[in-house]
């Protein structure tokens, strides 16, 4: 049946229930347009025709309200919003909705910042007159319920505000730069709004005041502008994929709500709070036809308000049903998007006491009208989905601009009408975030002014503040109570009927200057949630996680925080800081500068800034007066006291000058030049190690494997090459190989008149095919042949193993094990080595799933696992300890086996070494700086589940390959801008490449 024949039908319900002459009840203005208000034919009749069934339409778009005054999206589009073959770039957007603003007091456009290339972000409020005139007084009105310590948790005065306030319904489209259907939609939605004289229509006017970002990541979008261009003026070619989106990030940018590295992140969130909006709504095209995924599955994320709750439950719930009666197929909630991480860019919402809401609808990449084949799990019938998405259906960017601006409408009229309760909640999830120390807890979060790590900590708070969180300083010292941890019990096997004893409680003294986040504050909820540890259960139903399971930003960082529930921390003299204090700079007299080595990443900052300073690094700790220097203290000279004194004041570095240099060895840290490698497969993974680089100010070439390969003398122009993971899973085949040449046409990254916006600033190629091939293998065996240093990660790792750059070093993946995106412990196993300087033994680590490293003395060999299971003796005589016998023959002694831990690699016996050239000699096997923790010390946050296949394995390996050597990497040291701890795990690296051997052991072994 046809919606129309449908709608009819409702209607003759309605008017037959509702007694003559009375209006319709709130709730129920019908979806209809108002038969008074004439239509724009023409444009109309396009709707219609670029709408593949009318189906994939309804009641509420498949018209054109007409204006004598206001433009159509045509004018800027030159045919309707959605129309095949037109993708108008983020300018053109703005064009539109300026002249939006300029015919209609309705309509008012503001520039809400920029991106990292400079392009301008805009937002677009949409509301009737009398609303934006008096938006200042709205705002002020919603500042109180956003803050409501301003009306002492009032209720009463709530309650009148939430009756006199409008709420502010904010919606972002095409963050994912490929899901291109979004522009156009909230063009065509912003003049639905401004102009349609529809009760349904003017009810949402009248009643919300709409905020639209048209275009969230605008650099990603005008490059996909240009591809689709391209693909217009080539249509029988394959065109490139969009290898760049940002500058830094492609998919993973709405991956950055808890790190907020990204400006788009930055500018959105300023922009939800300003305007004290009530609901983030992301549009993204990924999942036919309509997904909602506000509710999604199980695990929710453990720190929103179960208000939150059920407010996705009654939005989502109530969405599919009004698109179902509109007869639109494919329309659904709940589905396998677990609520889990708070790293979505619509979770900024979920965390600031609004309500997050995320759609997918169904776009073809592009504007091109094309039939489109689902998998079966896509057409299914579910519980969820009773009316799925037809199997195959030729399908138009119109078709999805109709779900979307269906979707919308309809979100917005239902908010509408229900925007006393979703206000009143919003203040009501503002005061529980203000009362969380004396309902759940805890009452604050503590960071030590002692904290060694006092720049990491700075890094640390500052992520804080770009999250409007509240922080103060401790003006004096104090003291608090911690909770007692209770003893777990004993297994089954170990119960020895003993009682667990009874832990007493402890308590802790914190300095004055120590930094105090209050729990008792509006966004104590973000604060909490990035803080706090994560447990993700290994019997938890849900077996496929959607993304990270683990965040806990103080392990991320490997800084001091202390979860304080004893509520004496809030009556601690402190004063509110806005901006974090600037601390560090010279102390002492004496011609020599030290600073201790803490691993801060801005150690690495300070090498490249002293371009002329001789900086030299103690191989063994040192004492000097009372001061203790760890190994790997900067030792400085050849540079001005004032000079280092603003350098290290500007990043937070302790200088400590000495009398005389102290009596200990010293080589010299070094600003290597920098080969920084990536491929045209993607550009994502490696984009995160940019962006921390680029913070850090540590200049590298950029180039691809294609440009490497074509670099006479690598050796000649750099020290080390840096070659971070491509997707964390690239096959060394994929990395060399590239896409085949072998048929398809070239697929070109570079400026062409139809492409002016590609390039960027960063590379381009004629054909991103190629990959690095073997000329380029063989450039990077070279290389470290000859003494450079090759560092890598993950899936870079298992490409410098495939091809024989680390000799005794094999890898697997697993089988059973399960980490997801998880905080994982490690262990520093060779404390001497550069590469380990600044670090204590044990350090959190970012982990997913490995690879898992193993190393051998021998080539080709893998590593025999002594296991318990192996060292249990056959069947015989005796008890399991006694030797066993053998009849008629005295015993003979069994030699032992030499002991060797799990990470290091076995020594070869004596049989094993006879006349065999597969030894590897000990000064060329690999060395092990860092190895995973034990099984039961594995999970520090997130979910570990067969941690045991990856416990006691190498981490981090330096290996020896010719004079130089590569450094492989298990776990991911540089991620989403959220793992600060392991970053100097790189910079050492960097910086001490010429002296990697320093502190190496190899007397004991043969
Ligand atoms: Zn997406």
């Amino acid at each position: 049946m046809g919606h129309k024949s449908w709608l009819g039908l409702l209607l003759l319900l309605f008017t037959t229930i509702a007694t003559g002459g009375i209006a319709l009840a709130d709730g129920e203005t019908s979806p209809a347009r108002d038969p008074k208000q004439p239509i724009d034919e023409a444009y109309t009749a396009k709707i219609r025709k670029y709408t593949t069934a009318p189906y994939f339409s309804s009641p509420l778009v498949d018209y054109l309200p007409a204006s004598k005054s206001v433009p159509t999206p045509e004018v800027v589009l030159g045919d309707v919003a959605g129309a095949p073959g037109i993708l108008p770039y983020a300018e053109d957007v703005y064009k539109y909705m300026r002249l939006l603003e300029k015919a209609t007091p309705r309509v008012k456009v503001v520039s809400i910042g920029t991106t990292e290339e400079g392009r301008e972000m805009i937002a677009v409020a949409v509301s009737s007159e009398a609303n934006l005139k008096n938006l200042e007084l709205n705002r002020q009105r919603l500042a109180k319920l956003a803050d409501p310590r301003t009306i002492h948790l009032d209720d009463a005065e709530a309650e009148k505000l939430v009756a006199e306030s409008v709420p502010v319904y904010y919606i972002t489209g095409t963050i994912h730069s490929p899901e291109t259907g979004a522009p156009t939609a909230l063009m065509e939605l912003a003049y639905r709004l401004a102009v349609d004289e529809s009760p349904y229509v003017r009810d949402i006017r009248d009643g919300v005041i709409t905020l639209i970002t048209p275009v969230v990541e605008v650099d990603g979008r005008d490059r996909m502008v240009d591809i689709y261009k391209w693909h217009l003026a080539h249509p029988k070619d394959f065109y490139p994929p969009l290898i760049y989106w940002g500058k830094y990030v492609a998919h993973d940018n709405n991956r950055d709500a808890m790190g907020m590295t990204l400006k788009l992140t930055q500018n959105v969130l300023n922009t939800y709070l300003a305007w004290n909006a009530q609901v983030l709504h992301d549009l993204h095209e990924s999942v036919p036809y309509l997904y909602d995924n506000t509710v999604g599955d199980a695990p929710y994320n453990a720190w929103v308000d179960p208000i939150l709750v059920d407010e996705w439950q009654m939005i989502g719930a109530r969405n599919v049903a009004d698109l179902t009666k509109f007869g639109m197929p494919g329309v659904f909630t709940h589905g396998d998007f677990d609520t889990w991480s708070p790293g979505y860019l619509m979770f900024l919402a979920a965390m600031h006491n609004g309500i997050s809401r995320l759609y997918e609808t169904f776009g073809n990449g592009g504007a091109d009208t094309r039939e489109r084949t689902l998998e079966p799990g896509e057409y299914g019938r579910t519980w969820y989905r009773p009316n799925p998405p037809l199997p195959k259906a030729l399908w138009s960017q119109r078709n999805n601009n109709n779900y979307e601006e269906t979707g919308l409408l309809t979100s917005l009229h239902y908010f509408n009408e229900n925007k006393r309760l979703f206000l009143k909640n919003f203040y009501l999830k503002g005061k529980r975030s203000i009362q969380k120390p004396s309902a759940e807890g805890p009452a604050a979060y503590v960071f030590p002014a002692d904290d060694p790590r006092a720049s990491v900590q700075a890094d640390l708070l500052r992520v804080m503040l770009k999250q409007h969180v509240e922080i103060s300083r401790a003006t004096s010292s104090f003291h608090v109570s911690l909770p007692a941890k209770k003893e777990k019990k004993t297994g089954k096997s170990g119960d020895s009927g003993e009682k667990p004893k009874p832990a007493s409680p402890t308590s802790r003294d914190f300095p004055a200057g120590s930094y105090v986040i209050r729990m008792d504050q509006p966004y104590s909820r973000v604060a909490d949630a990035l803080l706090d540890y994560q447990f993700w259960s290994p019997e938890d139903p849900q077996t496929t996680p959607y993304d990270d399971t683990a965040w806990t930003f103080g392990e991320l960082f490997g800084v001091q925080v202390t979860r304080v529930t004893d509520s004496k921390v809030l009556s601690v003299p402190m004063e509110r800081v806005t901006e974090l204090r600037s601390f560090g700079g010279v102390q002492g007299e004496g011609p020599v500068f030290a600073i201790d080595n803490h691993a801060e990443p801005a150690l690495a900052t300070l090498r490249y800034h002293l371009k002329d300073a001789t900086i030299e690094a103690a191989e063994e700790p040192f004492q000097s007066g009372d001061h203790k220097f760890s190994r790997g203290t900067f030792l400085i000279r050849g540079v001005g006291r004032s000079d280092l004194d603003a350098a290290a004041k500007s990043l937070g570095l302790n200088v400590v000058a000495l009398s005389s240099a102290p009596g200990v060895k010293t080589h010299p840290v070094r600003a290597p030049r920098i080969a920084y490698v990536h491929t045209w497969i993607s550009t994502q993974s490696e984009g995160w190690w940019r962006l921390a680089l680029d913070n850090l100010q540590i200049p590298y070439d950029y180039m691809s494997t294609q440009a490497l390969t074509k670099i006479p003398d690598l050796n000649a122009k750099y020290d080390v090459i840096l070659f971070p993971p491509v997707t964390g899973n690239t096959s060394a085949n994929a990395i060399v190989q590239g896409t085949p040449t072998a048929w398809g046409n070239a697929l070109p990254w570079l400026n062409t008149p139809e492409t002016p916006n590609l390039v960027g600033k960063y590379d381009s190629t004629p054909d991103m095919r190629p990959g690095l091939g073997w000329d380029g293998v063989a450039k990077l065996q070279s290389f470290a042949r000859n003494g450079g240093v090759l560092l890598t990660a993950i899936d870079t790792s298992q490409l410098a193993i495939s091809i024989g750059l680390a000799n005794g070093v094999t890898f697997s993946s697993s089988e059973k094990l399960k980490i997801v995106g998880s905080i994982v412990g490690t262990r520093l196993v060779d404390t001497a080595s550069p590469i380990a300087y600044g670090y204590d033994e044990k350090v959190s680590a970012y982990c997913d799933n490995g690879p898992i490293f193993s190393v051998n003395s021998m080539l080709g060999s893998r590593r025999r696992r002594l296991g318990p299971e192996m060292n249990t003796r056959p069947t015989g005589r005796g008890t399991k300890d006694d030797p066993d016998f053998v009849i008629g023959r005295p015993a003979s002694e069994v030699p032992d086996e030499p002991e060797k831990e799990l990470w290091e690699a076995p020594q070869p016996t004596d049989d094993q070494s006879f006349n065999n050239p597969r030894v590897i000699p000990p000064a060329n096997r690999a060395r092990v700086i860092l190895r995973y923790a034990d099984s039961k010390d594995l999970p520090i946050s997130g979910l570990v589940e067969n941690g045991n296949e990856i416990a006691q394995h190498p981490a981090v390996l330096d290996v020896p390959s010719g004079s130089g050597h590569v450094v492989l990497f298990s776990i991911n040291p540089v991620y989403r801008g959220e793992t600060e701890n392991t970053y100097s795990l790189v910079l050492n690296t960097l910086m001490n490449f010429d002296s990697l051997n320093v502190g190496r052991k190899e007397a004991d072994e043969k």
